[in-house]
C-alpha cells in the first residue's frame, strides 16, 4: 500500500516496523464541548485506514488521546461551577455517542492526560537529562533551539517564521518556538506534584507520552488533520526524538481541511456546525458516506445541500443491499448459469478495483465508485430467477467491501411476513391479470411505506 507521508512530501510504499503489526496514533478532541464536523473528517478517515489495514490483515493497535485538562476546560468548568473532570466526563460520553452513530470504532486506547501525569512528568525529565529544557518564569520549556532537527516535518523556514514571529517574542522564551512542557500553578486552577512544583503539563508533550507508553518509542503511523502539522507535530517529534534519540513515526498523514460553504470553518464567520447539529437533519451514515466521496487530501467543501447527492447515494446501497436480502430469502439452490459464473468473476474484479484504490493512499473516492458500479451490476444482472448462489455472492461483496469503508452498518431492514405476504399476493394477482387486486395491494404497501417497483429483473421496494 502506498500513503502519502508528510515528512517525505511523496508517496511512499506502507511498510511496518513488525511484520503483521501496525501502531497507530492519532490526535483526539479537547473535551470541553461536542465536536465539530471539522474534526469528524480526521476521525473517520482515519478510521477507514485502520479498517483497511485490518482488512488487509495486519494486527492494528491504535490509540486516541483525550485532553482534558486545558485552558478552555478550566474556563468552562468554572463558568459551569462544576469541576474539570465532570466537564470532560461529560463530553467524552457525548464524544462516544457520536463516534458511534457515524460507526467510527473506538481505539483500543484512549488515554486521558489526566490519568497519566507520571508519563508525562518522566518524558520531561529525559529531556531535562538531555539538556534540552530550561525554566523561565515558573514554567518548564522545550530549548528548540538544541533540536537541530526541529522544522524537519512542516519543512517551515525557520529564519522567515521567526522574522515573522518576533512580536511574539517575550523575554521568558529563548527562541519564539519555544513551547511549555511544563505550567507552573496559576491560582484556582488544577495542578500536580512535579520536580518543578505545582503544575500542570502543556499540550504538545502529552501525545508524546502516550504513545510511547502504548505504542512504544517508534510507532508506525501518527495522523490528524493538517493544521497540527505546526507546531503541534513538530513539537510532539522534538519531544519524542529528543527523549530517545530514535525516529518517533515512521509515517505522517494528513487530512486537508473541511470548508463551508467555501469558507473555513470558524466561530466568527458563524459557519460552525458540531456533528450534533448535523445529526439534527441529517442521518449521520449520510455525513460519513459525504466524508468519504473525496480524498483525504482533498479540501473538502460542506453545505447542506451537498449532503442531498449523498442521501440518495446512500440510498441506493440500501436499496441494493435490501432487494437482495429480499430475493435470497425467495431463491431456490441450484447451480451456476454460464453466465453467473461470468457475473462471479466480475464480482472478484470489482474488489480488485477498490482495493487498488485503496492502496494508492487510501483513495475512499474511486473506492466507493467501484462499489457503485458494482452495484448497477448487480441490480441489472441479479433477477428473482437466479441461483442463490450469486445473490448471496453479491450480498457478500457489497457487506464486504461497503465494512471497510464502515458504510451499511444500520440492522439488517427485514420485511414483516405480513408485507411480504402481500408482495406474494400480489405477484399471483399480477399472474392472473387482476390489475385491481393488484393496484389495491400496491395500494396498501405504499399506506406501510413500502415502494414496490416493477422492473424487468422483477419486483423490487423500498422503504419511503
Ligand atoms: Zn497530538
Amino acid at each position: 500500500m502506498k500513503l502519502y507521508n508528510t515528512m517525505a512530501r511523496k508517496k511512499e510504499e506502507f511498510v511496518p516496523l513488525v511484520e503483521g503489526e501496525v501502531k497507530m496514533y492519532s490526535c483526539g478532541p479537547t473535551v470541553y464541548n461536542y465536536f465539530h464536523i471539522g474534526n469528524a473528517r480526521p476521525f473517520i478517515i482515519f478510521d477507514i485506514l485502520r479498517r483497511y489495514l485490518e482488512y488487509r490483515g495486519y494486527k492494528v493497535t491504535f490509540v486516541q488521546n483525550f485532553t482534558d485538562v486545558d485552558d478552555k476546560i478550566i474556563k468552562r468548568a468554572k463558568d459551569e461551577n462544576i469541576t474539570e473532570k465532570e466537564l470532560s466526563d461529560r463530553f467524552i460520553e457525548e464524544y462516544f455517542k457520536d463516534v458511534t452513530a457515524l460507526n467510527i470504532r473506538k481505539a483500543d486506547y484512549h488515554p486521558r492526560v489526566t490519568e497519566h501525569i507520571k508519563e508525562i512528568i518522566d518524558i520531561i525529565k529525559r529531556l531535562e537529562a538531555n539538556g534540552l529544557t530550561y525554566t523561565s518564569g515558573g514554567d518548564v520549556y522545550y530549548d528548540t533551539g538544541k533540536f537541530v532537527e526541529y522544522g524537519k516535518l512542516s519543512k517551515q523556514n525557520l529564519d522567515e517564521l521567526e522574522a515573522g514571529a518576533r512580536v511574539d517574542v517575550n523575554e521568558v522564551k529563548r527562541s519564539p518556538f519555544d513551547f511549555v512542557l511544563w505550567k507552573g500553578q496559576k491560582p484556582g486552577e488544577p495542578a500536580w506534584e512535579s520536580p518543578w512544583g505545582m503544575g500542570r503539563p502543556g499540550w504538545h508533550i502529552e501525545c508524546s507520552a502516550m504513545s510511547m507508553k502504548y505504542l512504544g518509542e517508534t510507532i508506525d503511523i501518527h495522523s490528524g488533520g493538517q493544521d497540527l502539522i505546526f507546531p503541534h507535530h513538530e513539537n510532539e517529534i522534538a519531544q519524542s526524538e529528543g527523549a530517545t534519540g530514535k525516529p518517533f513515526s515512521r509515517y505522517w498523514l494528513h487530512n486537508a481541511f473541511l470548508n463551508i460553504n467555501n469558507e473555513k470553518m470558524s466561530k466568527s464567520l458563524n459557519n460552525f456546525f458540531t456533528v450534533r447539529d448535523i445529526a439534527e437533519k441529517f442521518d449521520l451514515e449520510v455525513f460519513r458516506l459525504f466524508i468519504i466521496s473525496a480524498h483525504y487530501r482533498s479540501p473538502l467543501n460542506f453545505s447542506s445541500e451537498l449532503l442531498e447527492p449523498a442521501k440518495s447515494a446512500l440510498e441506493r446501497l440500501y436499496n441494493a443491499k435490501n432487494n437482495l436480502t429480499y430475493l435470497m430469502n425467495k431463491a431456490e439452490e441450484k447451480a451456476l448459469s454460464q453466465e453467473e459464473e461470468e457475473f462471479k468473476k466480475a464480482l472478484y474484479e470489482y474488489r480488485n478495483k477498490f482495493n487498488e484504490a485503496m492502496e494508492d493512499d487510501l483513495n475512499t473516492a474511486d473506492g466507493l465508485s467501484a462499489i457503485f458500479d458494482m452495484v448497477r451490476e448487480i441490480n441489472s444482472n441479479v433477477k428473482a430467477d437466479s441461483s442463490k448462489e450469486i445473490m448471496k455472492a453479491s450480498y457478500d461483496m457489497l457487506m464486504e467491501l461497503a465494512g471497510v469503508l464502515g458504510l451499511l452498518y444500520k440492522k439488517e431492514e427485514s420485511l414483516d411476513t405480513e408485507i411480504e405476504k402481500l408482495i406474494e399476493e400480489r405477484q399471483k394477482a399480477r399472474k392472473e391479470k387482476n390489475w385491481a387486486l393488484s393496484d389495491k395491494i400496491r395500494d396498501e404497501l405504499k399506506a406501510q411505506g413500502i415502494i414496490l417497483e416493477d422492473t424487468p429483473q422483477g419486483v423490487k421496494w423500498k422503504r419511503v
